[in-house]
């Protein structure tokens, strides 16, 4: 069965969707069966997934609307190695509609169920809000990794993040947890980023992970040639800390204690 994780902050631009393009490439190289929900209408990870947005004939709005089946409408692109339930514009819409709608959180997990038995691994790219859309990607994942950049403010914007969570798993899904904070975008030489690492492992403690992904020019060039780093240059730093971040989340899925046995934070 496939663990679900969503990818979620907040804030725009921490790096989300290139952590969860590059998650799944990475884990496809190590020959896990991965799909990629894009649940943000601005279709970054459809795009950087080598899927043109505009194009899509069905998409996860259809999903969240139940007028479509997640076979009927996730794409493949052999290239990166793992298929994608794609976004556009269109999702933004669904937010609306959803509202007045039945079970109107619970739409994404129930089109999952479907398929679950398809992947090891479903990796949620959240929108930039703790919206309906998140709410759907929280209460249909096990888990939520938490992209950051270790920056002064870092830590305040946390707290919404890891309240609202706390109010999921309390009241609609208690399956859910935080796998961990992923330090993104490193710059090492940068004395306020190791002071603010630090401040993470001595409040978060193992739930961040040990692999960091560094600043590196490959990632943020790879999505206008419709590719994930991973694939568009495995040999750089970025593409590397990746890769070894899916090994470090393969092991990680094996130590996982049912989350009602897990203090959430
Ligand atoms: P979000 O999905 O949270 O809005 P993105 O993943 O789109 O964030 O990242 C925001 C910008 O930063 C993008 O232009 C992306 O290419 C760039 N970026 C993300 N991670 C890195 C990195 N490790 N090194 C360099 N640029 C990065
Ligand atoms: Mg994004």
């Amino acid at each position: 069965m496939a663990r679900i994780f969503c990818i979620a902050n907040q804030k725009g631009g921490v790096g989300k969707t290139t952590t969860t393009v590059n998650l799944a490439a990475g884990l496809a190289r190590v020959g896990q069966r991965v799909l990629v929900v894009d649940l943000d209408p601005q279709g970054n990870a459809t795009m950087g997934s080598g899927i043109d947005k505009r194009a899509l004939q069905l998409s996860i709005y259809d999903v969240l609307l139940e007028s479509a089946s997640i076979v009927e409408a996730r794409q493949r692109n052999a290239k990166v190695g793992y298929d994608v339930l794609g976004a556009n514009r269109e999702l933004a819409g669904a937010e609306v509609e959803l509202v007045s709608l039945d079970r109107r959180d619970k739409r994404l997990k129930q089109a999952l169920a479907a398929v679950e038995s398809e992947y090891d691994f479903v990796l949620i790219d959240c929108p930039p809000s703790l919206s309906l859309l998140t709410l759907n990607g929280l209460c249909s994942a096990h888990g939520v990794i938490v992209p950051m950049q270790c920056e002064y403010f870092a830590l305040e914007g946390l707290s919404d993040l890891v309240n609202t969570i706390k109010q999921v798993h309390a009241n609609l899904n208690a399956d859910l947890q935080i796998i961990g904070l992923l330090r993104v975008m490193f710059d090492p030489r940068v004395t306020l980023q190791q002071q603010v690492s630090d401040q993470l492992k001595t409040h978060f403690g193992d739930k961040v992970f040990a692999s960091v992904i560094p600043r590196n020019v490959r990632l943020a060039e790879a999505p206008s040639y419709g590719l994930p780093g991973v694939v568009f240059d495995p040999a750089s730093k970025g593409a590397q800390a990746f890769i070894e971040f899916a090994t470090e989340m393969v092991a990680r899925v094996q130590t996982l204690k049912p989350a009602h046995a897990e203090p959430t934070f």
